[in-house]
């Protein structure tokens, strides 16, 4: 395993406070939060955490925001979704710099997300002006029957720690162009892109309020969900907290989308390039953000008649991949986000080698040294794992992958379904028919066949099964944050019945 040297240490510590209305408040009902920095386990900004109070009151402003918004001539309202783009593609070396000490992931991956969430902004200004309704014929042919798309008024969107970025460009791209205002509850463990990106909102002419970011845990989570005033929730993160969150909302019967994790299958067949494959399934597992991404593909299937080389392989690729200070250019795999999360994947890792359930191949340790004081796991693989092991069946969430064997294609596909996720499945083929049966046969949203996402905005995103039900991306991703509504216009007298 190759490391980088010791992470330089700062003693600045700036306080962060939420945007509320335009302006940014230090002084909240819940106090400040000690961030810490992943890398060195010190405490790098203090956070204002948003509570009940604080939440009543961005939504307030939201809701007198998104009047202003919706009021504004379309053209200016896709021209100021076009330079908020514009804003973030100027920012981005700086935005991946506050991302890595926002949560620790790599710069090499980290630079990635200011990129995507730029793309999706241009992508969803451009359908502002595009979005047109529908008027059908109706039973009596002079009237008119006119279909608009009509917004929520506010959505609250509530996002994970691993990736706000995305999941800002993803989900406030098509809420904001669909006409609504937001209230983003990004996560205690990761606020400071999501705080800059409503800065940034603001230096492209949004109205003040349009975009309010309050950085809380659970308790303004819930806050949110439960809050009369917002029209809609779109949330992404685990099934546990989904399920709380459905039951939340249960009172004032908010609709709510959500985009949860996955345990997503490899499909590597004989047929493929093997060294290919070997990069492929590495990068997508254990080695891109440490594994702490929703589309990880966490359960490696090889046929067996390269089953033993792909393992030797594999195992030589992750373990010589640079781990180490998420700031240095050259590191692959950074920190898992906390000390907690290190210690229940470690606990995943323990109870996979003394249960049996898996072969270690590499990895499995936390590293010391000059990485003592962060959050850092060896990227890890085990080999011969069962598909009903723990290992295969719940989300790890950390560089910690498993390599299986299947014996021909309908094993592969039984084995792949067999999980109550559905998010994400890769298929390694030079076959095309085979890509096309197997693609068909899978049971998740996206299938990626000899490639990996890159999250394009013009395409669905979104699970199947306890992966969630929402779909961001394309004319799906703008209908999340819209409702159909029908007003029909009489033109004669109606010929009531005698
Ligand atoms: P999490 O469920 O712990 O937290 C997600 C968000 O919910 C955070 O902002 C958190 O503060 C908030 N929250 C926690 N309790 C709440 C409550 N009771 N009410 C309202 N909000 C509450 O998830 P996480 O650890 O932040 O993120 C990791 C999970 O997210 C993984 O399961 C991952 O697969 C998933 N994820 C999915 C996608 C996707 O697009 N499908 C993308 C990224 C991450």
């Amino acid at each position: 395993m190759t490391t980088t040297a010791p992470i330089p240490t700062s003693d600045t510590v700036e306080t962060h406070g939420l945007l509320l209305d335009g302006q940014r408040v230090t002084t909240t009902s819940q106090g400040l939060y000690p961030h810490v920095f992943p890398g060195d386990g010190r405490v790098n900004a203090e956070v204002a955490m948003a509570g009940p109070t604080e939440i009543d009151q961005a939504v307030a402003s939201a809701a007198a925001a998104q009047k202003a918004w919706i009021a504004l001539p379309v053209d200016l309202r896709r021209d100021m979704l076009l330079k908020l783009s514009d804003l973030i593609q100027a920012e981005i070396p700086a935005l991946a710099a506050l991302s890595v000490a926002d949560n620790g992931v790599a710069s090499a991956i980290s630079a990635v997300h200011p990129f995507w969430m730029a793309r999706w902004f241009r992508y969803y200004a451009g359908w502002i002006d595009k979005l047109a309704g529908q008027v059908p014929p109706v039973s009596y042919s002079g009237d008119l029957n006119i279909i608009s798309e009509e917004p929520y008024g506010v959505v609250g969107v509530i996002v994970p720690w691993n990736g706000p970025m995305v999941m800002i460009g993803m989900a406030v791209a098509p809420a904001l162009a669909a006409g609504n205002a937001v209230v983003i509850k990004p996560p205690e463990l990761a606020p400071l892109t999501t705080l800059r990106f409503g800065e940034l909102a603001l230096e492209a002419g949004l109205p003040p309020g349009l975009v309010n970011v309050v950085p809380g845990d659970h308790v303004g989570g819930e806050a949110l969900v439960r809050h009369p005033g917002v029209g809609k929730i779109h949330f992404t993160g685990s099934g546990a907290t989904a399920r709380k969150i459905h039951l939340a909302a249960v009172d004032t019967l908010t609709p709510v989308a959500t985009e949860l994790g996955g345990k997503s299958a490899n499909l590597v067949f004989a047929d493929t390039d093997l060294d290919t494959a070997v990069m492929l399934s590495s990068f997508i597992g254990p080695l891109a953000q440490s594994g702490q991404n929703c589309a990880c593909g966490s359960r490696i299937l090889v046929e067996d008649s390269i089953y033993d080389q792909f393992v030797e392989k594999a195992g030589a690729f992750i373990s010589q991949a640079v781990v180490g200070d998420p700031f240095d250019a050259k590191t692959l795999v950074g920190p898992v986000i906390a000390e907690s999360a290190l210690d229940r994947i470690l606990g995943v890792v323990e109870t996979a080698r003394s249960t049996g359930s898996g072969r270690l191949v590499t990895g499995g340790g936390r590293l010391g040294g000059s990485l003592a004081d962060g959050f850092f796991i060896e990227p890890t693989l085990f080999a011969d794992v069962d598909n009903a092991s723990p290992l295969n069946q719940q989300e790890t969430f950390g560089p910690v992958v498993s390599v299986s064997r299947f014996s021909d294609e309908e094993e592969a596909v039984a084995l792949a379904n067999d999980t109550s996720y559905g998010l994400v499945s890769y298929v390694q083929t030079n076959d095309l028919r085979r890509a096309h049966r197997v693609s068909r046969a899978l049971q998740s949203g996206s299938v990626y066949v000899n490639t990996f996402s890159d999250l394009v905005p013009s395409a669905p995103y979104g699970g199947f099964k306890q992966s969630g039900e929402g779909r961001l991306g394309g004319l799906e991703g703008l209908r999340e944050f819209s409702r159909p509504k029908n007003v029909r216009i009489g033109m004669e007298p109606p010929a009531l019945p005698a």
